[in-house]
């Protein structure tokens, strides 16, 4: 979900963050930020992903089969899996941070400590939030107001202190609430 896609004549963002240009007779295509930039066709890139992408809140959603990866994961810690594109794919950290907060799970939990009730919340709410952090984005509203939890000091529900360490699984910027999550 990174990078955006433009049609402009004139370049709206620093040149140095273009990644890819193509010029057609009706205008103008920049592609800005994107860290992975493919040109295929698209049956072609749709077959790969099917095969080395997990379930994508956006393109292809089936809880149950969600649910079933994640027992098949039950050794795993979730704050790990959320960040595995073979099973979530597209989630990056942010929106890993804000699903296990609105979940009330903490991100160093495995996945067979956690009750199946709260796994199925946790399903539920990473498709709803995909769904907000993209539509905020498409209105141009950012997603700032969307935190809870990431990059704050303090809790968005209960003004709580929030701790903060780098993932041993993943080396990623971790927060949770001690109050809200568990
Ligand atoms: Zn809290």
């Amino acid at each position: 979900m990174y990078g955006s896609i433009r049609f402009e004549e004139k370049f709206s963002k620093p040149e140095n963050r273009i990644r890819l240009i193509l010029d057609f007779e009706s205008g103008r295509m920049v592609v800005y930020n994107a860290p992975i930039v493919e040109v295929d066709f698209l049956e072609n890139i749709e077959d790969r992903l099917s095969k080395e992408l997990g379930i994508d809140p956006l393109r292809n959603w089936d809880e149950e089969k969600l649910f079933n990866m994640l027992i098949e994961n039950r050794d795993r810690v979730i704050g790990e899996v959320l960040l595995d594109q073979s099973v979530f794919a597209g989630v990056g950290n942010i929106l890993r941070n804000e699903i296990l907060f609105r979940s009330g799970i903490r991100p160093d939990r495995r996945i067979s400590d956690i009750p199946e009730k709260k796994l199925k919340l946790l399903i539920r709410i990473t498709k709803r939030l995909c769904e907000e952090f993209l539509d905020s984005k498409l209105k141009g509203r950012g997603i700032k107001r969307l935190l809870m939890v990431y990059n704050r000091k303090y809790c968005g529900r209960c003004e709580g202190k929030i701790s903060y360490y780098r993932d041993e699984f993943t080396g990623r910027k971790t927060f949770f609430c001690p109050n809200c999550q568990s």
